[in-house]
């Protein structure tokens, strides 16, 4: 889960990463006022959307008056804003952040990582701040510092002074950057997050160290035991199709194509997008209801998949081990009522019950093709996209 970057400033703040001063704002009036709060200008405006790229983008600048600030935020305030992360769907601005701007003489990179290779958490740090990492990591990977921690001791002393020194800090600013990393490292593993980055991490013009710009990520799975962690989800920022089936507690991915997928398990889903793909279609989307998927579940996942409007043709593939197949095949015939559904729908089951799945669909009498193997649900799905949409 992701989190804005006024929320992370505040975590990492809390945890001893010294940040601009600043406040938040939900309508342009409370932009100028939060610039006159925080006394001399200038002030720096930014977008709070779940993207990194808002500087390129327009999502950020300086303000020199608190009507400035006004004007600005104005032009922001329900604007679709796309980054070369969001890509064209972008993300909408409903609230901005306002901080004191700061002197920048140097910007660097810092990033928590977990590196699954050693199964540390990893610390990657660059000279060459302000510039997105994948873009550093593809022209300039040479820049690249990275420190694996030993989480038997965790962060220690000497191994975070190295750090420093190796960015060209020197004199009070090494301490300081001891103070940042062992800060970042609390914050990382006390909260269960999965990413941690300061982009840029700025010495001002008076030599000191301070967090111009921060992301997290925290790892869904720990949210149960992190109630703090996950009041600061933001719904509005997130693919709305994956919402809904976050919400449903169904594994959804959303993808580009037109055929949605209803399958169970991960591996099937797979194998079934790769058919598909073989067929010349193109899934909608990923979606795994798991075992023992009742009626009602089989239910929300068409609504799920339906939700997305580019889907004109619905494959339920099936094999039940834990599942059975008359179940799946009720939830089918349910939905196909329930959810006054207009495309067409192939269903393939394999496994518990089958038969007794199968006859229920085909003395339906609604218009469900019913195919025996993944290649025929895959050929038969392809073939109902080119029809039209029934009425
Ligand atoms: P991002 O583009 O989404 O990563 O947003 P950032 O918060 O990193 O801001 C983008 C860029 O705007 C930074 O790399 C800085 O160059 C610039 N910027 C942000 N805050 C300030 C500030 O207080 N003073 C100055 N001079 N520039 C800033
Ligand atoms: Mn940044």
């Amino acid at each position: 889960m992701d989190i804005h970057e006024y929320q992370a400033k505040e975590i990492l703040a809390r945890f001893g990463v010294p940040v601009p001063r600043g406040g938040l704002a939900w309508s342009p009036e409370q932009a100028a006022f939060r610039a006159r709060e925080i006394g001399p200008a200038p002030y720096v405006v930014k977008a709070q959307i779940h993207s990194g790229g808002r500087g390129e983008a327009g999502g950020v600048k300086l303000c020199t008056t608190d009507s400035d600030v006004r004007a600005y935020a104005e032009t922001l305030f329900g604007k679709t804003l796309c980054t070369k992360q969001t890509g064209e769907r972008g993300k909408d601005i409903y609230r901005l952040w306002v901080e004191e701007a700061s002197d920048i003489a140097r910007e660097l990179y810092l990033g928590f990582v977990l590196d699954r290779k050693s199964e540390r958490i990893m610390i990657v740090a660059s000279q060459e701040g302000g510039t997105e990492i994948e873009d550093l990591a593809e022209e300039q990977p040479d820049t690249l510092i990275r420190m694996v921690i030993d989480p038997a001791v965790g962060l220690v002393g000497y191994q975070a002074r190295e750090l420093a020194f190796e960015l060209g800090l020197e004199g009070p600013q090494v301490n300081q950057m001891v103070a940042v990393l062992q800060a970042c490292y609390r914050a990382y593993s006390d909260l269960d997050a999965t990413m941690v980055e300061i982009n840029p991490l700025v010495v001002t013009g008076a030599g000191d160290l301070i967090a111009l710009d921060a992301k997290m990520s925290f790892d869904t799975n720990a949210l149960y035991r992190r109630p703090e962690v996950a009041a600061l989800r933001d719904p509005s920022q997130e693919d709305p199709r994956e919402a809904m089936a976050a919400d449903n507690g169904l594994a959804y991915v959303g993808l580009d194509g037109d055929i949605g997928c209803i399958i169970n398990g991960a591996g099937l889903a797979m194998a079934t997008m790769d058919m598909l793909k073989l067929s010349g279609g193109e899934p909608a989307n990923f979606l795994d209801i798991g075992g023992g998927a009742s009626p009602e579940r089989v239910c929300q996942a068409f609504r799920t998949v339906l939700s997305d409007a580019n889907v004109n043709v619905i494959l339920v593939n099936i094999f039940a081990g834990i599942n059975r197949c008359d179940w799946i095949a009720k939830g089918v015939v349910q939905a196909y009522k329930e959810v006054g559904l207009t495309i067409p729908v192939v269903v393939r089951l394999a496994g518990t019950n089958v038969e007794a799945g199968q006859d229920i669909i085909r003395t339906s009498d609604l218009p469900i093709t019913v195919a025996d193997t993944l290649a025929e649900a895959a050929e038969a799905a392809v073939a109902h996209r080119s029809q039209p949409k029934a009425a």
